[in-house]
């Protein structure tokens, strides 16, 4: 069986590797900065002036929002889309509003948000996240040793699959688990379905997430410690992951043999 090596030290034998994608596979901090700013704007138009300054610090706050970055353990970067609007009602709550206006306008600001980003994706500068720098050699090389890979994302099928598709890397994998398959991310009985589908044995798999969540999810479903792989290079600051799991900072260090 293929065994996985990082910097040439052995981790474990694998038959599949599970890929998260924004942060991993992809280098999404450019595009969640653009729609987090789009949603704290339209939020504000919502409400009233003197509530404005209160609303703003709070929802920068929840979305992990900074001046030129996104925090890259918060909830733009980690959370699903409905989680997001759950922590914006939450802000408008907060603020004085009431739950379902608060809940309403959050779903308007989220739809607009949305199509603002859609808009852009086909205007000019269109396109979709860059992948991560060396990935598409990684892939061959997990290919080649007969190794399957996957992805695991809190993103939708429509997301995921345009992301591969764009950049000509939807051969590589074969199977993905996404935000509309039950259950999602971070449960564990993800990494069950998808080992399922790629008919692997969860203690065959590595899973490589930029996510706290990822790496507490693989260990509980019963992929090996050594095998829950932190990956640090996609981010303008490196995320905050728990040690000793073992850290990926290049594609390049990352063989199997
Ligand atoms: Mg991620």
């Amino acid at each position: 069986m293929p065994q996985l090596l990082l910097r040439g030290i052995e981790l474990g034998d694998v038959q599949a590797v599970l890929f998260d994608k924004d942060g991993t596979l992809s280098i999404s901090e450019p595009q969640l900065l653009t729609l987090a700013q789009a949603r704290v704007f339209l939020c504000l138009e919502q409400v009233e002036a003197s509530i404005q300054p209160e609303l703003k610090q709070l929802l920068e706050r929840a979305y992990g929002l900074k001046p030129e970055a996104i925090c890259p353990a918060g909830i733009t970067a980690v959370a699903s889309r409905d989680h997001n609007l759950i922590a914006t009602a939450t802000a408008l709550v907060q603020v004085g509003l009431g739950w379902p206006e608060a809940l309403s306008i959050s779903e308007e600001v989220f739809a607009e948000a949305d199509a603002r980003d859609a808009r852009r994706s086909q205007g000019p500068d269109a396109g979709t996240s860059a992948t991560t720098k060396g990935l598409l050699d990684c892939l061959q090389h997990l290919r080649a040793a007969g190794v399957l890979c996957a992805v695991i994302s809190n993103d939708d099928m429509a997301g995921i699959e345009h992301f591969l598709s764009s950049h000509g890397l939807a051969g590589y994998f074969s199977a993905l688990w996404s935000a509309e398959h039950r259950p999602r991310k971070p449960d564990p009985a993800a990494v069950h379905g998808l080992c399922a589908q790629l008919g692997v044995a969860v203690g065959r798999c590595a899973l490589i997430g930029d996510a706290n969540s990822d790496l507490r999810m693989a260990v509980a479903a019963g992929i090996p410690h050594p095998l829950a792989l932190g990956y640090t290079a996609a981010w303008s600051s490196p995320p905050p992951l728990l040690e000793p799991h073992p850290l990926i900072h290049a594609w390049s260090e990352l063989k199997v043999r």
